[in-house]
């Protein structure tokens, strides 16, 4: 026993305990958000290439820590995915996506899923369930995945995405281009959009190397017919491009960053009018 407190005390770090106790309460703050019905919605509009107008939003999940303020869903995605969170959080964000989507008729809706949800077997169960209850026409409703679980889990993502298509709804390979993106998996998946990651655009007005690689990635998903959406776009040059290289859909702070249902539906009618 005492070689044990021994052994416990080298190891003892104060910092890391710090780490800890920080990460639980965290999660206990998040546990209450999702109970309590504090997690918002922030929708960042999809801008079509051709026309130049809004074509649809993309919902991104909002927490508004009480005593720390606004949390990055970078930051609190992966506790709600070790946590056992991700589930009431996953259902959440697609049910107020639903809904709210439904007051805009000529919009697509894009959600992002979690590998955490994706990997649950009653994922599809769940989609229909929230189709059936909002009443939102299930092609206006695009599931954005990204690609870490699938590489690791190929056969069960291909059945995953055949069973979800089924209801009608559009998966789209979210981030693409930002880690070990292979455009192999592309047609074995069955994608119907991919959407490429921030790191790709970030310098296409200045590199030549990233713009070949851009147009490269483009024209190979052209070549299998996937339409392509460009994100992060900051700049009117880096629109341009995108959209030269034939991306149909763009995204990003130049057109706008995500804003609150009540702006979307502001600038519908203006566009309306
Ligand atoms: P994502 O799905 O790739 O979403 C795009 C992120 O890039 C958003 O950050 C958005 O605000 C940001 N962004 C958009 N345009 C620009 C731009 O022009 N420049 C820059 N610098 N950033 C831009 P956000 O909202 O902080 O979300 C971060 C990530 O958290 C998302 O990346 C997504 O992976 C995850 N996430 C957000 N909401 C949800 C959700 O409801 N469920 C799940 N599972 N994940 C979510
Ligand atoms: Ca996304
Ligand atoms: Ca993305
Ligand atoms: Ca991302």
């Amino acid at each position: 026993a005492k070689e044990a407190g021994r052994a416990r005390m080298t190891l003892y770090d104060p910092a890391m305990d710090a780490d800890r106790e920080e990460r639980n309460a965290l999660e206990l703050d998040l546990r209450q958000a999702i109970e309590g019905g504090d997690l918002t919605l922030a929708y960042q509009p999809l801008i079509g290439a051709d026309s130049n107008e809004m074509v649809g939003v993309e919902a991104l999940v909002r927490w508004n820590r009480p005593g720390h303020g606004p949390v990055s869903p970078d930051v609190f995605i992966p506790v709600a995915e070790t946590s056992g969170l991700i589930e009431a959080l996953g259902l959440f964000v697609l049910r107020k996506a639903c809904e709210t989507a439904k007051q805009w008729p000529e919009l697509k809706i894009a959600v992002n899923v979690s590998p955490g949800q994706f990997r649950n077997p009653a994922f599809t169960d769940y989609v229909r369930y929230v189709l059936r209850q909002t009443e939102i026409e299930a092609k206006r409703v695009t599931l954005e995945v990204t690609e870490g679980y699938m590489i690791q889990n190929p056969k069960r993502t291909r059945q995953s995405i055949e069973q979800l298509k089924t209801l009608g709804v559009k998966i789209a390979l979210d981030d693409f281009g930002s880690g070990f993106s292979s455009i192999g998996y592309l047609r074995q998946f069955g994608f119907d959009r991919i959407k490429i990651d921030r790191s790709l655009i970030m310098d296409i007005e200045h590199s030549e190397s990233q713009r070949e690689m851009l147009k490269a990635t483009v024209a190979l998903a052209s070549s299998l017919d996937i339409p392509v959406t460009a994100e992060g776009i900051e700049t009117p040059e880096q629109a341009d491009i995108a959209s030269q290289f034939g991306c149909d859909t763009l995204q990003g702070f130049f057109f706008s960053k995500p804003v609150s249902a009540d702006d979307i539906t502001e600038r519908l009618m203006e566009a309306r009018a």
